[in-house]
Parts: C-alpha cells; sequence; structure tokens
C-alpha cells in the first residue's frame, strides 16, 4: 500500500506528481489551519486538524482537557489521533506540540511531505492574542510563545522537508510556494549538477551512477531530501551505511552519501544549489564548517566544532552532537573527578560532556600549551601525563590516538587504574584497546569508543529527520 502510493508521489502515475500527504507543523499561530485548508482546497485533498480530531473524540475542548485531565492525557489523544490519519490525499495541520514526540514524527512523516510553518514570535503572539487555549507555562504571553518555540526549533527542523517562514507571506503565497516545492521535488531537475560536482570528488565512478539513478531518475528526487558526510578524507566513513539502513528502517525517504573533497567552500555550494538537509561533518571540516552556518548551537559554540549541519529554508544550522555521545553512556555515573587525556577536538567535546554531567575535569596532555588552553577555555584544571593521580580519579576519558590500531601502547599502565574507575576510551579501532584491557583487569567500569559513534548518530538521527531511533538499532547496523 504505501510502496504504491510513494511510486505515486514520485511521478510514476502520469500527470498527478503531488505527495500523498502534505503534513504541516510549527507553532500556534503560525498559519497551520488557515494555510492547510487553503492547500487542500487547492489539491483536491481533504483537510485534518489533530487538534479538532482530538476534541472530536475526546468531546471536549482543548483547554477543557488541559483543565480537567492534564497534558499528559492530551498528548496520548494526539498521538492516537495522528496514528489513524489516513494514508491517503490528505492535508493535516498540527498542534503546536506534536512534534515532541519522535514516534509521533516517524508516524506523520510515512509517505508525507512534511512543511514547517514558522514566523517571528512577535507575530505568533499577535496572531493568538484571542486565543482560549491554556498557558503552558507560568511566564507571559509572548515570553511563553518565544520559549516554546525555541526550544521546539531543532524538532521543527529536523522534522521539516521545507520551512516557510508565513510572517512575511500571504496565505496563498505560502501555498504557491509548497506546490513550487512539491514540483521541483517530483522533477529533480536540481540534481544533475550536484551528481557532476560528486563526479569530480573521490566518489567512484560506480558509486556516482546509483546516486544519480536514485536522484536524477523517472522518480524524481528523494521526497525527504538529501544527506551526506562532508570530509577529507571520508571514504572510510561509516555513516552512510548507518543513516542508509536507518532511514530505511523507519520509512524515511532519503538519499545519504558521502562527499570527500579538500575544498569545504565548493561542497557547500554544491549542497546548496540541490537543497540538501543534512550533513555530518568530519575532519578537517569540523571548525570551518562553522563559517558556512547561520546559526551555531550553543553547545557547538562552546565547543569550537560542529559535526552535524540541518538546513532549514536558506539557513543552514550547525550543532554538535560528538559531546552527546560521550555524555550518554557516562550519564548514570555520579559526579565526580574526571581526567581527560589529549587537548584536541574529541578532548574538548568530553570536558564539555563531564562538566555537563557535574564532574570537576583535569585536562592532561603532552603538550602542555595545548592543555592550558584547553583548560582556559572550559575554566577547568590541567597538567602533564605525569600528574595523573589515580586515588583522585574516578572517570578517565582517554581523549588521544594512543592504542588506536597499528600505533599499539596506553595512556596508563595496570598499575594506574583502581576498581572505583570508570574508564571510557575513545578510540573505536580496535573496539578493545590495551588501556580498556588493563581497566577491566583492575575492575574497572569500561566503555568503548563505538558507543560515542552509538549516542552521536542517534541525535544526529533526530536532528536530521525529527525521529528517535533505538541506540540498540545502531549497534545491530554496525554490527
Ligand atoms: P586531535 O584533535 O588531533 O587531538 C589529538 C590529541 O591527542 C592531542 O591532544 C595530542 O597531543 C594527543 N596525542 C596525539 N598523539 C599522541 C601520543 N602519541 N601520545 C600522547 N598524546 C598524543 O584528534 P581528536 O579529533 O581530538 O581525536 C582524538 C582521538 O579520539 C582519535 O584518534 C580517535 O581515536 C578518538 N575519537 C573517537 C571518536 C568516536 O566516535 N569514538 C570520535 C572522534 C575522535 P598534542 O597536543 O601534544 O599533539
Amino acid at each position: 500500500m504505501c510502496a504504491e502510493i510513494l511510486s505515486r508521489f514520485l511521478g510514476c502515475t502520469p500527470g498527478r506528481g503531488y505527495p500523498v500527504r502534505v503534513i504541516l507543523i510549527g507553532p500556534r499561530g503560525s498559519g497551520k489551519t488557515t494555510i492547510g485548508a487553503l492547500l487542500a482546497d487547492t489539491l483536491g485533498y481533504r483537510f485534518f486538524d489533530t487538534d479538532a480530531m482530538v476534541e472530536a473524540r475526546e468531546g471536549m475542548s482543548i483547554p477543557e482537557i488541559f483543565a480537567e485531565r492534564g497534558e499528559p492525557a492530551f498528548r496520548l489523544a494526539e498521538s492516537a489521533a495522528i496514528k489513524s490519519l489516513p494514508l491517503d490525499s490528505v492535508v493535516v495541520a498540527t498542534g503546536g506540540g506534536a512534534v515532541i514526540s519522535g514516534s509521533n514524527v516517524q508516524a506523520l512523516r510515512t509517505v508525507s511531505l512534511t512543511v514547517f510553518l514558522d514566523a517571528d514570535a512577535t507575530v505568533l503572539w499577535a496572531r493568538t492574542q484571542r486565543s482560549t487555549r491554556p498557558p503552558l507555562t507560568v511566564l507571559s504571553p509572548i515570553e511563553e510563545i518565544t520559549a516554546i518555540r525555541n526550544a521546539r526549533l531543532p524538532l521543527y527542523r529536523g522534522a521539516a522537508d521545507l520551512c516557510i517562514d508565513t510572517g512575511v507571506l500571504s496565505p496563498a503565497e505560502t501555498v504557491a510556494r509548497i506546490l513550487g516545492f512539491m514540483e521541483e521535488r517530483r522533477s529533480g531537475a536540481v540534481c544533475n549538477p550536484f551528481v557532476a560536482f560528486l563526479q569530480q570528488t573521490r566518489m567512484s565512478m560506480n558509486e556516482c551512477e546509483q546516486i544519480q539513478k536514485r536522484l536524477c531518475g523517472a522518480k524524481g528526487m528523494p521526497l525527504h531530501g538529501i544527506f551526506a558526510v562532508i570530509g577529507s578524507p571520508c571514504l572510510h566513513s561509516r555513516s552512510p551505511e548507518l543513516f542508509t539502513a536507518l532511514f530505511s528502517a523507519c520509512g524515511v525517504d532519503g538519499v545519504y552519501t558521502r562527499i570527500d573533497w579538500p575544498d569545504i567552500s565548493a561542497i557547500m555550494d554544491a549542497v546548496r544549489a540541490v537543497g540538501v538537509k543534512g550533513l555530518s561533518v568530519t575532519i578537517p571540516f569540523k571548525t570551518d564548517g562553522m563559517q558556512y552556518c547561520d546559526e551555531i548551537t550553543a553547545d557547538a559554540r562552546a565547543i569550537g566544532a560542529v559535526n552535524t549541519m540541518v538546513r532549514c529554508g536558506d539557513r543552514w544550522v550547525g550543532a554538535n552532537t560528538d559531546w552527546m555521545g560521550i555524555r550518554q553512556p557516562l550519564a548514570g555515573i555520579l559526579p565526580g573527578n574526571a581526567v581527560v587525556f589529549g587537548a584536541g577536538g574529541a578532548a574538548r567535546a568530553a570536558v564539555y560532556a563531564l562538566q555537563d554531567l557535574g564532574m570537576e575535569v583535569t585536562v592532561l596532555n603532552r603538550s602542555l600549551d595545548g592543555a592550558q588552553n584547553l583548560a582556559r577555555s572550559f575554566g577547568c584544571e590541567y597538567g602533564a601525563f605525569d600528574s595523573y593521580n589515580p586515588e583522585k580519579t574516578d572517570v578517565i576519558v582517554n581523549a588521544t590516538p594512543v592504542g588506536m590500531e597499528g600505533r599499539g601502547g596506553s595512556v596508563l599502565g595496570p598499575s594506574d587504574l583502581r576498581v572505583h574507575q570508570t574508564v571510557f576510551d575513545l578510540v573505536y579501532t580496535p573496539p578493545g584497546t590495551i588501556l580498556l584491557k588493563y581497566a577491566r583487569a583492575a575492575g574497572c567500569q569500561c566503555m568503548q569508543g563505538t558507543e560515542m559513534f552509538v549516542y552521536q548518530a542517534q541525535e544526529q538521527m533526530r536532528l536530521f529527520t525529527g525521529i528517535d531511533v533505538d541506540a540498540d538499532l545502531i549497534r545491530e547496523i554496525l554490527g
């Protein structure tokens, strides 16, 4: 059923060429209901409003549901309404908080084009002044609108195939913009110059041909767009294999490729021209990538690197999920004293993650200058390797390449480790390093570098698509 519907959108049925469902997401006051009704009318589709569906189902208004049963009951009813939507020719306006749930987003995106309608907080406030909806916080209305919109922005951006500022367009202009985007996706007209660029990179001709078939064939461009890892070198990256499998598991109709090229400026020109949705950023572009972002998240700014870029409209948002990859595996550990070996990019992410977990961090590095610079940025202690004191260290993170395949070695010996310690070796080839062998023998809690990759990818998937995937699914794909 889904495949048939999808193939109809992708242009297999002559004369059609529009998606089965168009889902409108965005904050209250962004125009979802007005624009949705107009779009449905234009396309000859049925129109659904999930808030109205919840009210009809529950037999009471949304303010009454909030007052009598609370927000969790409303969210449950909203999820049920979303799951009951037909996989048919419909336009759907969703409630502002529908994107909070990753499973809602996954259900909404099935065979659908998702459009994020946004507007400045003052425009949203002016449009919702006469609303009877209950406040969700104790803030003033304008403060609440601003705070909720900002908190949900990464979710809206991740879930969206198209982002439109309705503050500067009339409803008719917004509808025209959506129809124009559908036509662009259907025709795939913008993809040939992108494939020509890929042919200049270090991608094999065979792989280029496969990408060309997916992007420029008779079926038009993938519904949910193009994603890529960019770096030099990055042909060894496992991200294309991982995200291709995740997209397939979650019903995301996207192509994830790799761009191995030394010139980030040429890469950004090519990805802009074809409207790439998301980039995984690797060496050597994690710092340089920041200058191509219109907005950088606070964590990425503090760390001084982006490993993720997401496009929404004309804007690129830079984020950092590396630190989440270090924070998540350590999240259950009581705050204590942590030592980070190394002072490079991975060490910066580690210090940020450990401080976020409330740890007192000391940076130990081969060159003292590097340790001092990092310590100055984060207000922590620093020193040389020989200032390590096992009795005063609860958590150890190795953020140097020591222990990597071919190099061997360990930053610490067997006598440096204690049973109360947790050791996280960020080196992931091999997964079981000499440091972890010593740590296991000493009775320490051990974490492998592959876990950092798993959790940073989980967060990246959320930023790229708005969908939550289980860490076990990622582990399974990586094998
Ligand atoms: P980087 O920016 O090049 O920094 C390397 C750091 O390691 C520097 O502080 C350097 O010290 C130190 N170092 C290099 N060789 C050393 C040696 N022989 N002995 C002692 N210290 C040495 O690299 P990075 O991006 O931070 O990555 C560091 C490591 O983290 C990588 O090699 C990789 O294994 C791991 N990593 C893992 C993941 C993952 O997903 N698991 C992700 C990223 C990185 P100086 O300042 O003295 O040169």
